[in-house]
């Protein structure tokens, strides 16, 4: 079997076989350019040495046979005293996990040899000693776990005797010295000397990186980018260039555009007389790219040659890692690189402009996220802020607001009109309510699947987790950060999205996104490339797209969003929404109703104000289809709480007040109790039990259409029930429904579509006997998965979701995005089994799996017509629905 292959041997393609760098530099090496010399150890070699605790059988031989190919290409020998090869020996996934796993330098370097390196560095001595106590120093820490501070008092020790805090200042003898007590170190902790034999050094450095990949933070880190375990790491073994060597030596980073905003140009670091470790440890500070070409020209222009051909040929932005060791330039990584939001669709469209991709290409350079995170308002911070902490970026946004450490006093102090952050260690079910009340929720603690991370999205509320820097003590309600004391009311910003959290009240503008989508700004006269290059990507998604879009909406003012947002239609009008405020009482009065004259009076007076709100929103939609969904919640929750009551009662009666009315109340409300709501007296039993409830809102649907109609404007309402489970519910209220239409339709021009929605799984597996009676089946995916799962959607996110997805019995909660083995399956069988009984039957989806991308995407390869989502998720919906179909 072949477990290694030459730097020649491999190509870009091959991101399984040999990881993302070891594709990479092969690529880069058959391209011509100036990479050293090396071989990649497949992900295969790991996946059996972790299996098996060793190298799998033929690993050793072949890994002697490029070993020795790489000397001979290098004219130096491995561990040689006089002129010795050294090796880095590298990490490299097929996904970048970046810093998680480890790498070793300087393989190669002992007693003997060392004194080679210096004769090769021109008799530097200083060099040879610093290489060889780097390698002790990062061999014995990451491949025999000996405590790395132990390195770091040795040489802050031997800097204090020199009366220095600069590395630079130990010179040769200092090094030599320091090497010695740097194998002691070893030695103590091993209790073995240090390896002398260099293919020994190599081989526990290989095996080192093979089990870097199930260290701890690398096995977190996979859980949260969703990063499969059993993958393993490729390994890199590439002859060592130094960047140390000198003045006209140094190392450096460049990007091909600029990752934060898409601009071209040449943007990088560089910093002269280090290795790249140095430049990752901060040690000293870099310099912009652009002044190497002053250091040195002939690799300035060189480097960027390659980085011209390096993005022809990948397409795309790539970053570069490089080395100049005296003078000459070696290319030791490159991958498309990591870019924002802003930047993915700036870059997506310029290289439509160059011509080296197409729309179609560029649809798949963006996605919905990306789009959803440009369209929050943004910290303004040319201000001055600098970030006190950074934690993990857990639900995106901008929140500022006064500090709070409990959610008792969230809640007291939001109910004083206060912003408020909540800050807490880690948040637990308990503070569900403080979560609610706050503008933002900040921890010290947890990642993106904790309690807080979980909860506060599916909220869509700001959340930065997992910020260790602050020290909190809730007990006495502050906490401390970067030197500072925050306490209880002090004012904080935290951003969503990357995660910072400042001290101070930061100001934010609103997205140019959002005013673009408002159609505030002209995407043809504004010189924003951001918004020019999101037009022309969502005009071609458009362009592209199957599905339709349309939004959910109860009100004319959303809707007229929605539509400048680009909604097609409505498709979910929750008509119980109408129901609420002024007219709670007109509802309490209909429930209450001692006989039919009583409840028709209330119904009566229900009609217009009914008949105006849907004349508002046909107005709004002028045209466009509007799915209105008759009345669905229990009743009961329009009166008051039971517990409530009964205690306001016996007070009254106590006091010897007259409470008969109070009385009556009562007693309808503990009539209506139900233990189990989502459960009882909800969609189409409603209407089934309470006479004339739907007759009253289906009147008042085509009443409106018929004098929308009379006035001009065409209305198409499709009137919809909820909670169907049985073709006979819905035939009953079918057959009411279509004798009021005809009346009131008379001779006008309007049709109205009678349809169900598709949210118990019964309705799901009898679909076909459903479709003789409905002419379009809308999926409520909320109630489909609630009743499917058995998780009770207003319960379980904030109970115990987070533990399962710190399992890993689901990636994503099922409310936020589609379980397509299990619900997806139950909407597959009912649009397939619907659409046999009913060709052309129109299938929608309106739960809040409509907005969510991977949902889209499946609602695409089903074959639904439209998707529905509220309306700052429609350009979300658009683009994913584009995507999904090129
Ligand atoms: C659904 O259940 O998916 C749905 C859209 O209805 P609601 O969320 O109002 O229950
Ligand atoms: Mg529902």
């Amino acid at each position: 079997h072949k477990y290694v292959y030459d730097f020649a041997e491999g190509n870009k393609d091959l991101k399984d076989l040999l990881g993302g760098k070891g594709a990479n530099l092969a690529e880069m090496t058959n391209l011509g350019l100036p990479v050293p010399p090396g071989f990649t150890i497949t992900t295969e070699a790991c996946q059996a040495y972790l299996a098996s605790g060793e190298q799998p059988a033929g690993l050793a031989d072949q890994i002697a046979v490029h070993l020795a190919a790489l000397e001979q290409g290098m004219g130096r020998r491995l561990g040689d005293p006089d002129d010795p090869l050294l090796v880095s020996v590298r990490s490299g996934a097929k996904f970048s996990m970046p810093g998680m796993m480890e790498t070793v330098l300087n393989v190669g370097l002992n007693d003997r040899s060392v004194v080679g390196l210096a004769a090769q560095a021109n008799g530097n001595q200083r060099f040879a000693w610093d290489s060889y106590r780097r390698l002790i120093q990062m061999f014995g820490k990451t491949v025999c776990e000996v405590p790395g501070e132990e390195f770091e008092h040795a040489i802050d020790e031997a800097k204090r005797a020199k009366g220095s805090a600069d590395d630079l200042d130990l010179d040769a003898d200092d090094l030599r010295a320091l090497v010695d007590t740097y194998k002691k170190i070893f030695s103590k902790h091993t209790g073995r000397e240090f390896p002398q034999d260099p293919r020994e050094q190599l081989d526990l450095a290989i095996g080192a990186v093979f089990d870097s990949w199930n260290a701890e933070r690398a096995v977190i880190y996979r859980r949260q980018e969703r990063i499969p375990a059993d993958l393993g790491t490729a390994v890199n073994v590439v002859a060592m260039v130094f960047g140390n060597l000198g003045p006209d030596s140094g190392t450096g980073v460049a990007f091909t555009r600029d990752p934060a905003s898409g601009a071209q140009g040449i943007y990088g670091d560089y910093l002269a007389n280090a290795q790249g470790e140095d430049v990752v440890a901060g040690i000293r500070n870099t310099v912009p790219l652009q002044e190497l070409e002053r250091i040195n020209k002939a690799a300035y222009d060189e480097l960027l040659d390659y980085m011209a051909r390096l993005e022809r040929h990948y397409k795309d932005l790539c970053d570069i890692e490089f080395t100049i060791e005296r003078g000459k330039l070696w290319m030791l990584q490159t991958r498309v690189g990591k870019r924002t939001a802003a930047a993915a669709f700036v870059i997506a469209g310029q290289l439509v402009d160059e011509g080296l991709i197409d729309l179609d290409e560029a649809l798949h350079r963006v996605n919905g996220a990306q789009l959803a995170q440009l369209m929050f308002p943004r910290f303004q911070l040319d201000h001055g802020f600098e970030a006190v902490a950074t934690g993990i970026g857990a639900s995106p946004g901008a929140a500022v607001g006064k500090v709070v450490f409990t959610s008792a006093r969230a809640v007291e102090l939001a109910g004083q009109g206060e912003d408020v952050i909540l800050v807490r260690r880690e948040t637990n079910p308990d503070d569900l309510n403080g979560m609610i009340a706050s503008k933002g929720i900040l921890t010290s603690r947890g990642g993106k699947t904790s309690h807080a991370a979980v909860v506060a999205r599916g909220m869509g509320k700001t959340c930065v987790s997992g910020a260790d820097a602050l020290d909190i003590d809730v007990p006495r309600r502050r906490f401390t950060v970067a030197g500072q004391t925050v306490t209880e009311g002090d004012v904080v910003s935290i951003d969503g999205t990357t995660g910072k959290v400042y001290l101070g009240q930061v100001p934010a503008t609103p997205s140019e996104v959002v005013q673009y989508f408002e159609g505030e700004l002209d995407p043809a006269a504004t010189d924003d490339a951001l918004v020019r290059a999101v037009h022309r990507i969502m005009s071609h998604a458009d362009a592209t797209r199957r599905l339709t879009v349309r939004t959910n909406a109860d009100t004319a003012a959303d809707a007229a969003r929605a539509r400048r947002f680009g909604a097609e239609g409505i498709g979910l009008c929750r008509t119980e929404h109408m129901f609420l405020g002024d007219r709670r009482e007109l509802v309490e009065r209909l429930i209450l109703a001692r006989d039919a004259n009583e409840r028709d009076e209330s119904l009566a007076a229900l009609l217009p104000l009914q008949r105006a709100d849907f004349v508002g929103i046909f107005r709004a939609m002028d045209g466009q289809p509007v799915t209105v969904r008759l009345i669905d919640p229990p009743l009961h929750e329009f009166l008051p709480p039971l517990e409530q009551l009964a205690v306001d009662v016996a007070v009254a009666q106590e006091r010897g007040e007259d409470v008969a009315k109070e009385e009556a109340l009562l007693a309808a409300v503990r009539r209506m109790h139900e233990e189990n709501p989502m459960l009882g007296l909800r969609g189409v039993r409603l209407g089934l039990v309470i006479p004339g409830l739907f007759a009253m809102q289906v009147r008042a649907i085509t009443e409106a259409a018929v004098e929308c109609t009379r006035q001009g404007v065409r209305a198409c309402p499709e009137i919809m029930v909820p909670l169907v489970g049985a073709v006979q519910e819905l035939e009953t209220v079918r057959t009411e429904a279509e004798k009021i239409i005809a009346e009131v339709v008379g001779g006008s021009d309007v049709e109205v579509l009678i349809g169900t929605m598709i949210e118990v799984p019964r309705a799901a597996l009898t679909a076909g006997q459903i479709a003789e009676a409905a002419e379009f089946f809308s999926f409520g995916t909320n109630d489909l998965t609630q009743m499917g799962w058995g998780f009770s959607r207003d319960d379980v996110e904030g109970a115990f979701f987070w533990r399962y997805l710190e399992l890993g019995i689901f990636g994503i909660s099922p409310f936020e995005s589609i379980d397509a083995d299990g619900i997806g399956r139950l909407v597959r069988i009912a649009a397939e089994e619907g659409r046999a009984a009913r060709p052309g039957l129109k299938l929608g989806v309106c739960g809040e799996h409509g907005g969510d991308p991977d949902s889209v995407h499946f609602f695409h390869s089903v074959g639904l017509d439209y998707v529905s989502c509220s309306p700052f998720r429609v350009p979300v919906a658009r683009l994913e629905a584009g995507r999904a179909a090129v």
